[in-house]
């Protein structure tokens, strides 16, 4: 295990101490005369701000002191009547570039976006920017491409931003891209007058927790010497794979690797709102829209967006320290694990990635009322070939026994 340069275990106590100190920093709407902003503190006829009920509780107090963190805090100037709590976002930021996913100190940028959607259309955002100022490229010349089994967020951005996706087709017992496929999507991009290719590599799947060979695009694109951005989509792995493969290639120690998302609100059981897009220094500004009335420039797709979300992620992650997170996804992987050899012993087929807690059963080897029975997700609802299971903290050996055992007399 590597060590770390910000992430350490904090007690109740320091955590505590932390958020409020940050909440002194921001303005208070009760102490202080501020007559200009178009938000306060949430409506206390309906959200109790009883002193007693607050002062242990520095989320709820940050729910209810409604902080705004639009824009983004890793460069240039913000807003100052929120700047205690949009430090810890900055940190928040700087530790999951810098000791989840390797990144060098003070080298990326990024916020807390509403979530892993957002994020990766902010990367395609960026790049398609990008592509368009440097290389003066048409929108007609640019395209996203990415597998098959990527979330259908890329669809979302093709269509928003008027541009082309080319999927790669994936083996299918394996869910693996080809440097075979990836020839083929380039090719037929090409054919379409695609130029500039926008790669969008996974961090695991949504439906398998497969992880894409990205050398498979990398080696292909550098060998035809075609200019690309890579994007890893880490919003299901990215608080996973890292702490399971300890040492990959889908983070900033690979240099073809400009932003990854990462969603707190999956695997970090964070509120909904978590979304984390990073990217490295230099690329965000090609999203700048300037809001006059906003102090700073706005480099993000969002708009206003709740502080308390930050400070969400910061305590989570300040809670457990680098060893606790380790240890919660390798019980994860354990279990996994264990299911797994117990899906063979039956003769059922699944896939699984040996660095994911996913468990994707083959449809033919559980029946529908079984699946429907234990809440597992099909890959489409029409007509389902994989059903999935998801081994998070509530998914226990205990309820893991109760399918196995359906299964037996089926
Ligand atoms: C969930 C997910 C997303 C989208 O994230 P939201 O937070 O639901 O917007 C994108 N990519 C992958 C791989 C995901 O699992």
């Amino acid at each position: 295990m590597s060590t770390y340069t910000y992430w350490k275990k904090l007690s109740h106590h320091e955590i505590q101490q932390r958020v409020f100190t940050a909440l002194d920093q921001n303005v208070n709407y009760k102490q202080q005369n501020i007559l200009g902003i178009p938000a306060s503190y949430l409506d206390d006829k309906v959200f109790s701000q009883d002193e007693s009920f607050l002062k242990n509780a520095p989320f709820i107090s940050t729910m209810v002191q409604n902080p705004n963190h639009i824009g983004c805090h890793t460069l240039g100037s913000s807003e100052p009547f929120f700047s205690g709590t949009q430090h810890i976002e900055e940190e928040v930021i700087e530790l999951c570039a810098v000791d989840i996913l390797k990144a060098k100190p003070k080298s990326c940028d990024g916020y807390i976006a509403s979530g892993g959607t957002e994020a990766n259309i902010q990367a395609i955002w960026i790049y398609r920017n990008y592509f368009e100022t440097e290389s003066n490229a048409k929108s007609t010349e640019i395209c996203i491409i990415c597998s098959e089994d990527s979330h259908y967020s890329m669809d979302k951005a093709a269509n928003l931003l008027g541009i082309d996706v080319q999927k790669v087709a994936v083996t299918s017992n394996t869910r693996e891209i080809t440097k075979v496929t990836v020839k083929e999507a380039i090719s037929s991009a090409k054919e379409k007058g695609k130029k500039y290719f926008i790669v969008i590599a996974n961090m695991m799947t949504t439906m398998y927790g497969s992880v894409d060979d990205v050398s498979c695009y990398t080696d292909v694109l550098l060998a035809e010497q075609l200019p690309f951005k890579l994007h890893v989509d880490g919003a299901y792995g990215g608080f996973y794979y890292p702490f399971s493969m300890e040492d990959n290639a889908l983070d900033f120690s690979n240099e073809h690797v400009s932003s990854v998302t990462l969603d707190a609100h999956k695997m970090a059981q964070a509120p909904y709102g978590t979304g984390i897009f990073l990217a490295r220094k230099g690329l965000i500004e090609y999203a700048n829209t300037q809001a006059s009335y906003v102090e700073g420039d706005d480099f993000t797709l969002i708009g206003s967006r709740s502080g308390a979300n930050a400070v969400a992620v910061w305590m989570i992650l300040m809670t457990s320290g680098p060893f606790g997170w380790f240890e919660k996804i390798y019980i994860l992987q354990k279990r996994t694990t264990w299911m797994c050899e117990k899906l063979t012993e039956r003769g059922i087929e699944f896939y699984r990635n040996d660095g994911a807690n996913i468990i994707t059963i083959k449809a033919s080897s559980i029946s529908d009322k079984i699946a429907h029975q234990f809440g597992l997700v099909p890959d489409s609802h029409s007509n389902p070939k994989w059903f999935k299971i998801v081994i998070m903290e509530h998914v226990t050996l205990e309820k893991l026994i109760l399918l196995l055992d359906e299964l037996n007399d089926n």
